[in-house]
């Protein structure tokens, strides 16, 4: 089996056309060609009254090793690359030994304690949060009624931070296992569409995810693996060692109960602030890291799919069109769209009292009338936070605080009309773009709850991208904020073997450690984790 990648057609092709363009492109007669099957197809629309859809497929051929020579400086014909995901550890039957600990069910935490249970080590999953389907009870209350849970909300609970998202599942990480394949494959198994496996660019939606992740769960307990709801790990038990550094021996949870445990991940999110802080204090090594800070902004979705697509715009295969943007600014500083949600809806993300943070969201559909997008700026600790390695928190909280105010003080968000924004004056009623943060949004002047030089870079950026979209930069598209959750303000760094660099059977994993920045990733993130454990228990170390 052949992979050829790369394999241009227009938008329209009939379905017959793939053949063709297989044999066209391998110089081989139809009849050598025994089978083929689509591995990815995404689109290139930078010519909009020309788009090619872009395929990657893999194709059984009468002779391969001819074709493979002929092509053998052409990197897009390759032999099929083994994707299959293979354990690197089990238990032995019937195992009895002390079970792993995995504290988070986002994504990391779920696919470590997928991968755990699988292994035969049935884990013991903790989330301070509540089950799905009574987590999104409270979820839609801050929506729909301004009531928030600290423990049960849009950051907490089963599924992690990217429940109640678009549900986007790509990333940049280099992959070289495919454990991305690993993760997409169980999800369409645990009910998502499989789709997923061959577009470029795949996304689920919020109702999908909720019954995947249950389903997801029903796997782990039916191999042995225990979920416990509403337990928030409070403190870690830890036994001195040698050189200073220490061994994790146990959880203290908020109920006061205690789980003794060698192998713990933690998978908290970057949400976690009062376990950063407890992990702070307890001397676990923590570094302040980047991460970005703005607002989202709001279009029709018809303007971007014009703007992206023109006459095409609407064409079933193409869907609602998204778009990623950057520009580096006079003041050194970068402004880029982040984490683009195409037809869909800005949402309410806080999971503390009194702050107001704005995020997105989108079903499988994507029909909601509005895109929307982060419009962040890159902060770095030197620069912005030097204040020790949780000074990126008190900054994100500080703005987050703010917005509060801003909105009301009602989890109201504030927001402004993009013309008044590039104006410098509060905006003081809307136009054709109506934003789409429940459970409301203040108008007001936006520049009071960011940073001055966001504001300098926005006021700049700004009218740059509605060169690059058209009507990007209109008057009546509406930003609301703020957006300072766009990843982990710390990174609790881990050595070769995935753990703490201090604390021996700690495994800081996925977003909240700084080692993910989204849904694949984080669940990729806790697959590695996961086989360091696998591995270490098969071992028998301590650790
Ligand atoms: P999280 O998903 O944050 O999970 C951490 C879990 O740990 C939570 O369930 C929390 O309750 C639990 N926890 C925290 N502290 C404790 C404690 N002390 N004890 C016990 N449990 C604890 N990414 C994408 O790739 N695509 C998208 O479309 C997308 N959209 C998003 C939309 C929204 C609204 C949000 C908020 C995020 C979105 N993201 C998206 C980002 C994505 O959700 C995160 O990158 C991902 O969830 C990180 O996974 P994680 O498992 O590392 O952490």
């Amino acid at each position: 089996m052949l992979r050829l990648s790369g394999l241009r057609l227009p938008l329209d092709h009939p379905a017959d056309a793939m053949p063709a363009a297989i044999c066209a492109r391998l110089g081989i007669a139809s009849a050598d060609l025994i089978s083929h099957a689509v591995v990815r197809r995404g689109n290139d629309a930078r010519r909009k009254n020309a788009i090619q859809l872009i395929y990657t497929v893999d194709v059984e051929l009468a002779d391969e090793q001819a074709v493979l020579d002929r092509f053998a400086k052409d990197h897009d014909v390759r032999p099929r690359p083994d994707t299959d995901y293979r354990f690197v550890a089990r238990a032995p039957e019937g195992w009895g030994g002390k079970r792993p600990v995995v504290i988070g069910a986002g994504p990391c935490g779920l696919f470590a304690g997928l991968i755990l249970a699988q292994m035969g080590f049935r884990p013991i999953i903790l989330d301070r949060g509540k089950a799905v389907r009574e987590r999104t009870k409270d979820t839609w209350g801050l929506w729909r009624r301004a009531e928030l849970n600290p423990d049960s909300n849009v950051q907490f609970g089963e599924g992690g931070a990217g429940t109640f998202s678009d549900g986007k599942l790509y990333c940049r990480v280099k992959d070289p296992r495919f454990l991305g394949r690993k993760v997409l494959h169980e999800f369409v198994a645990a009910g998502a569409p499989s789709d997923i496996l061959t577009e470029a660019h795949p996304h689920i939606g919020t109702f999908r995810l909720v019954t995947m992740v249950e389903s997801l769960r029903r796997q782990i307990e039916m191999l042995g693996g225990e979920y416990r709801w509403q337990h928030k790990v409070d403190e870690l038990e830890l036994e001195r060692q040698d050189q200073g550094t220490q061994r994790l021996r146990g959880l203290h949870l908020s109920d006061g109960s205690f789980i003794e445990a060698d192998h713990v991940v933690l998978a908290v999110g970057h949400s976690a602030r009062p376990t950063f802080e407890m992990l702070h204090r307890r001397g676990v090594h923590i570094e302040p890291k980047p991460f970005s800070i703005g607002v989202r902004i709001e279009h029709p979705q018809s303007w971007i799919d014009r703007a992206r697509f023109g006459q095409c715009a609407g064409h079933p295969v193409l869907g609602a069109a998204a778009y990623s943007l950057a520009h580096h600014c006079d003041n050194g500083r970068t402004v880029y769209s982040f984490c683009m949600c195409p037809g869909g809806r800005v949402v309410a993300a806080t999971s503390e009292e009194g702050r107001v943070v704005t995020n997105g969201m989108s079903q499988h559909s994507r029909a909601e009338f509005n895109a929307n997008s982060g419009l962040v700026v890159g902060i770095d600790p030197e620069r912005d936070f030097p204040g020790g390695p949780l000074a990126g928190i008190d900054l994100q909280r500080h703005w987050e605080s703010l917005a509060y105010q801003a909105g009301g003080s009602s989890y109201w968000a504030p927001g402004q009309k993009v013309g008044d924004f590039l104006a410098g004056r509060p905006s003081t009623g809307l136009g054709e773009v109506t934003p789409s943060y429940k459970p409301g949004v203040t108008l007001t002047d936006l520049s009071n709850c960011l940073p001055g030089f966001v504001v300098d870079a926005f006021r700049e950026a700004l009218p740059v991208f509605g060169r690059q979209i058209a009507n990007y930069d209109h008057p009546d598209a509406v930003m609301t904020g703020v957006e300072t959750r766009t990843s982990s303000p710390i990174r609790i760094t881990r050595g070769a073997d995935y753990q703490s660099l201090n604390v021996a059977g700690l495994y800081p994993a996925g977003e909240g450690a700084g080692y993910a920045g989204g849904i694949l990733s984080a669940a990729i993130d806790g697959i590695k984790v996961a086989e360091a454990i696998g591995l270490a228990i098969s071992a028998g170390q301590a650790g």
